[in-house]
């Protein structure tokens, strides 16, 4: 019995190592590999899960990706890609969701989730011309994400900039994100559950909630590829998201939330 488990506990690691080395092998994900070694990230296979792959990051029990042991190797690579793109993003942001008002919380995540998402349809499209492989290109759709994937795909097709971090395809599978109501919806429902979940528990205590909100200045390091190359917010992109009124609290108040625009007023669950 114990020979088995840890035969089968060895396959996991190899995997989990070949995985690993596949991202880092990338122009893209050789900094999130990097970040991920520094931040000491704890990754798993697990039965039974909900998605192909989970990061947590607890106050209690450090940073943890999730790997979801049905999946195949390919869909693996770009889900544990999408996953270590947030434990960048709060190696460089250094906050959270409760350090904001709710309304500010679900704006943030789906910046986060559609930056995740962009950034693994990217290092799709990078593994995919380096190996010939469509399985990765298929995986972005295998984790429900296939439309955002084809943004990518259409932009850099009509791209003359072949580098693999031009920002235009980025740009055009961020925007892509938001074009999902169920999507969106499936990621409010989860922020505003975790939200609570904090709010009401003793955690709370840890999380001051920040006097300006969520700002412009805040978010700069949103959309970082490489060096010099935000896909955000070079061309003001971001800027122009974050000041237009209907981009982010009107499809708030549609996927029916109702939530206050004064964002003072946090409702109870
Ligand atoms: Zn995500």
């Amino acid at each position: 019995m114990g020979t088995s488990d840890s035969i089968k506990d060895t396959a996991y690691l190899e995997e989990i190592d070949k995985i690993a080395r596949t991202i880092q092998s990338t122009t893209l994900g050789k900094p999130s590999i990097e970040i991920g070694v520094m931040e000491d990230v704890n990754i798993s296979f697990e039965n039974h899960m909900a998605t192909p792959a989970a990061f947590c990051n607890s106050l209690l029990a450090g940073k943890e990706i999730s790997l979801n042991a049905e999946c195949d190797f390919h869909t693996l690579v770009i889900a544990m890609a999408h996953e270590l793109r947030h434990v960048e993003q709060y190696f460089f942001l250094g906050y959270k969701r409760n350090n904001f008002s709710l309304e500010d919380a679900l704006k943030l995540e789906r910046l986060l989730e559609a930056d995740a998402s962009a950034f693994a349809s990217g290092l799709a499209w990078e593994l995919y011309n380096k190996t010939g492989e469509e399985e990765y290109l298929l995986a972005m759709e295998k984790m429900g994400d296939g439309d955002i994937q084809q943004a990518f795909n259409n932009a850099a097709h009509s791209s003359s900039d072949k580098n693999f971090d031009a920002p235009t395809p980025f740009r055009a599978a961020f925007n892509a994100w938001f074009q999902n109501p169920i999507r969106r919806k499936s990621y409010d429902d989860f922020c505003t559950k975790s939200y609570f979940d904090i709010e009401n528990s003793a955690l709370s205590t840890f999380f001051f909630k920040n006097p300006s909100g969520l700002t412009l200045g805040l978010l700069k390091d949103i959309g970082s590829l490489s060096k010099g190359n935000n896909y955000l917010n070079d061309n003001d992109f971001l800027t122009n998201i974050f000041h237009d009124q209907f981009f982010f609290p009107n499809r708030i108040y549609e996927d029916g939330l109702g939530l206050q625009s004064s964002g003072s007023g946090i409702p109870t669950p």
